[in-house]
């Protein structure tokens, strides 16, 4: 008789239960000296439930088809010149904007689902961590391969890790992992697996893979896919372990709970540059950050939160100021690199008459009265010959690092900025947000030492003391920002689409 087949739960169990031992040379507090300062108490690690259930030989497998599409349709894309035929040039700086502030996110992810792939006690975690470092380090290769084409014909596409470190905005999604990476262990899950892969991936995943596809970007679609499938076991890596802490320990939830609030907040906050690049750089966009808010946000988030309910936990703290806001984000923070834009590693412009009335069709509440008659007076001081910058630095909130622009729309007054102070040993140090003040005065000594790079250039530690200085310690090159009418990218692109006055001699003969 053939023996009864077991299920697919019970198999995985086996194999990856009992592949651990308790140490005898050395305490096992010693061998695992992290998984216990945060407080979570967890009683009995076999509860886990594997989230992954896959076989590392199933994994490769796996993978490897994916790779071998996504690598014919990216040497197609090269040998076809696919760079010719997305929506316009100004397109690619979505493309920057994501090699620069996501890819290394997603090194970054890499390197610590690798750290918690050693240092948590439990070896069903461990190997679901193991696995997801695996995954993050290929969505990392993926998009610099992908993205790597893009870099002979665009600007602003040449450093990305380089500029991760060292540029502006930049340090907004770097101080986010950085809080999370510098954390015990379960916090660090909590955030990356939970607050930021549960909570929010469609909201970034979505404007930036359905953005390539409006945009004619098959390879930026097709890379956004094979990392997208490995996203939904993230995501169910996220809830396991939300579940399986509340689960093992009363004593668990309140650290939960506020560990949830802390990071959707901060995670949120990064997002701020997605809304922007969403509304505003994509030349023709699938939805607005308002609608994929109400969709991904909340109707999909508040029912996980119905559900989540019976665990004792509540939607993170001030998800509804992130709603209020949903009707300003991408404006102010567009407004804000339009000044600043000149000191970036992508470009800026003014929204063109399409876009301004998509934009007053979205945001019909808030787009014409406080926002439109800013760009059309942006439009006017362009046409002068006043195309403006700011020539100072904005104050950096000590938090998420985004300039101080947001405003205090909860308290109904949109035109006044949002701006929270602490005091911290005879210091004040400010804040855009009750959110991000909340994270501030939660662990004031943390906050407190962080690299502001406004703060950083002041103090004579980026290169010097002039806008060039600072751009050529950053590898900023003329091009890469700075205003789009008149870049080179937009005088290459019109060669080749014969939209200059002077006809092409070649056409993109590389
Ligand atoms: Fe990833
Ligand atoms: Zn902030």
């Amino acid at each position: 008789m053939a023996a009864k087949r077991m299920n697919s739960k019970k198999r995985y169990e086996l194999l990856t239960r009992n592949m651990g031992w308790e140490t005898t040379y050395q305490s096992m507090d010693e061998v695992f000296p992290y998984d216990k300062f945060e407080g979570i108490k967890i009683k009995d690690w076999d509860k886990w439930e594997d989230p992954f259930r896959l076989t590392v030989d199933a994994y490769w497998k796996f993978q490897a088809e994916k790779d071998k599409k996504l690598y014919a349709i990216i040497d197609s894309f090269a040998q076809n010149n696919g760079q010719m035929n997305i929506s316009d040039a100004r397109y690619v700086n979505a493309l920057k904007l994501f090699i620069q502030g996501v890819t290394p996110l997603e090194y970054y992810a890499h390197r610590h689902y690798a750290h918690l792939g050693r240092h948590f006690r439990g070896e069903g975690t461990r190997v679901a961590c193991q696995m997801q470092s695996i995954d993050e380090l290929r969505h990392a290769q993926t998009q610099i391969h992908t993205l790597s084409h893009y870099n002979k014909y665009f600007d602003g596409l040449h450093d990305p890790f380089h500029m991760f470190d060292r540029v502006w905005y930049l340090s907004v999604p770097k101080s986010y992992f950085e809080d999370a990476m510098t954390a015990g262990p379960f916090e660090f899950i909590t955030s990356v697996s939970f607050s930021f892969e549960y909570i929010l991936t469609n909201l970034l995943f979505v404007p930036f893979m359905s953005g390539a596809a409006y945009n004619g970007d098959q390879a930026t679609v097709t890379f956004g896919f094979s990392a997208q499938s490995d996203e939904s076991r993230h995501m169910t890596l996220g809830l396991e372990v939300i579940k399986f802490m509340v689960e093992q320990h009363e004593d668990n939830l309140p650290i939960v709970q506020g560990w949830i609030d802390k990071h959707f907040w901060r995670a949120y906050r990064v997002l701020a540059l997605v809304s922007a690049m969403q509304d505003y750089m994509l030349p023709n966009s699938p939805m607005s950050w308002k609608e994929a808010w109400d969709v991904y946000f909340v109707e999909n988030i508040g029912a996980l939160f119905d559900d989540l309910s019976r665990y004792g936990l509540r939607m993170p703290k001030y998800h509804e100021v992130a709603t209020a806001e949903s009707e300003h984000l991408s404006h102010q923070v567009w407004l804000t690199l339009y000044n600043y834009s000149h000191a970036a590693g992508m470009q800026t412009w003014v929204p063109d008459d399409k876009k301004l009335d998509w934009l007053s069709e979205k945001y019909p509440n808030t787009f014409d009265k406080h926002y439109r008659p800013r760009f059309e007076m942006f439009r006017q001081m362009e046409a002068d010959g006043q195309r403006h910058f700011s020539p100072g630095l904005p104050q950096l909130c000590q938090v998420c690092q985004v300039p101080m622009a947001f405003t205090e729309v909860v308290a109904g007054d949109a035109m006044k900025i949002s701006r929270r102070v602490s005091t911290y040993k005879e210091d004040r140090f400010y804040t855009c947000s009750d959110g991000c003040r909340d994270v501030f005065e939660g662990n004031p000594a943390k906050y407190a030492q962080a690299w502001l790079p406004v703060h950083q250039i002041f103090q004579g530690n980026c290169g010097g003391a002039e806008l060039a200085d600072v751009a050529k310690w950053c590898h900023l090159q003329p091009g890469d920002g700075g205003e789009h009418v008149g870049s080179p990218d937009q005088d290459r692109w019109k060669k080749w689409r014969g939209e200059d006055t002077v006809k092409p001699t070649v056409m993109a003969a590389e």
